[in-house]
């Protein structure tokens, strides 16, 4: 005899129970567990999450199957004592929310065999949606959405789920889904003539308590189709949210939820544009600004020692002023901006003078903080040091002379 008797096995709607402590364990982590002689609490397995709730004055944190040892409850607070008589009692939404999600795997894994002979091999249910690995060919969005019609056409019809023991030999002469996990007396969940397979696990009681099931996505994974989806509840919190963030971006454009895509898709292509004649625009500009530089800039028989710090300057856009000015001949640049949390340098020369630009450069990197290198004739780098960035530009030009 298992040392627990399940009771979520006969009534998956039993909340509230009375049972007596038949031993008590101190896990590893120091947490106690209670196994009791009945439980209505389900334990993690079958790629369903364990139930929560209370037992006396304690929270039942965890739940775990140790198959003929029993069900231990993991609690916090007061731990009753072997022999106590204990009411426990299950957290109702956390139940109802793992019976829409697991029953509507069942109905979404039989919509896959009927229409497509594809059977499921391994569902999860995770914090915010579930899993299925389906042996699905060529999957393609049209196929699984018409899973999609099918499931929820089984769950408007509110179809009965029955719950069957039966021996392995008169099992084998049914029609399962899928093979079963164990060996002797089996549990069999029967929806209407739709599905029949062995499970552990907690059913609605008809299907339409389940709601509606939705695909959220899916991908290959494995050899297999890998599929998203949710139902009941969790698919109606998934809607609002969806909603919410549609809503949002139509609202940017004072437009329709429907009509959002086109748009978004216009604004980025303006904006390609944009940015193409803004690059076209700043290579014009930089060579007035460099006419300007030059003009201000003394001269004499030293190399034109052009030396700038600017504000908010792109790496991009320096690199450009930096190359309009070695346009002239005689002439280093050494350029640094403060773009945010970074300090950028470019420093490039003319090919009339000497020098290595390259060396340089990891001397200044090295004064801020930064990383940076490039050719005798052109270098660029960043650094973390803002503060230092004048004093390596100073030093960079100091070193020329
Ligand atoms: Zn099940």
């Amino acid at each position: 005899m298992p040392a627990t008797e399940r009771l979520y096995y006969r009534d998956s709607r039993l909340l509230e129970f009375d049972a007596r402590v038949i031993s008590l364990s101190d896990l590893d982590d120091g947490q106690i567990a209670v196994t009791l002689d009945r439980t209505a609490f389900y334990p993690t397995g079958g790629g369903q999450p364990t139930d929560t709730g209370t037992l006396g004055d304690a929270r039942v944190v965890d739940c775990i199957d140790a198959e003929d040892e029993g069900v231990m409850h993991v609690i916090q607070g007061p731990a009753p004592e072997v022999g106590d008589t204990v009411h426990g009692k299950i957290d109702w939404p956390r139940r109802l929310d793992h019976l829409q999600q697991h029953t509507g795997q069942h109905i979404l894994s039989a919509a896959f065999v009927q229409l497509f002979d594809a059977p499921t091999l391994s569902f999860r249910v995770l914090e915010h949606e579930c899993e299925i690995d389906v042996e699905l060919e060529n999957p393609t969005d049209e196929r699984i959405e018409q899973a999609v019609d099918l499931a929820n056409q089984i769950i408007w019809e509110s179809r009965p789920i029955s719950i069957r023991q039966v021996t392995s030999e008169e099992a084998a002469a049914l029609p399962l889904r899928k093979e079963p996990a164990r060996a002797g007396e089996l549990r069999l969940i029967q929806i209407g003539d739709f599905d029949l397979t062995p499970c552990g696990g907690t059913h609605a009681k008809s299907t339409g308590e389940v709601g509606v099931i939705a695909v959220r996505s899916w991908e290959r994974a494995k050899g297999l189709t890998r599929i998203h989806f949710m139902a009941g509840v969790r698919a109606l919190t998934d809607y609002r949210k969806a909603n919410q963030t549609a809503r949002e971006v139509a609202a940017l454009f004072s437009a329709g939820r429907e009509d959002s895509p086109a748009l978004v898709e216009r604004l980025v292509e303006e904006n390609k544009k944009v940015r193409r004649r803004l690059g076209e625009l700043e290579q014009v500009a930089s060579r007035v600004e460099a006419e300007e530089l030059v003009g201000q800039a003394t001269f004499d028989s030293a190399p034109r020692i052009i030396t700038r710090v600017f504000d908010d300057r792109t790496a991009d856009s320096l690199k450009q002023l930096a190359l309009a000015l070695i346009a002239h001949p005689n002439t280093v640049a050494l350029l640094g901006s403060l773009d945010g949390d970074t300090a950028r340098l470019v420093f490039a020369r003319s090919t009339d003078v000497s020098g290595d630009m390259n060396r340089l450069m990891r001397k200044a990197c090295e004064m801020i903080d930064g990383r940076g290198g490039g050719k005798p004739d052109m270098a660029q780098g960043g650094g973390k040091n803002l503060e230092q960035l004048g004093e390596a530009l100073d030093h960079a030009a100091k070193s020329l002379i």
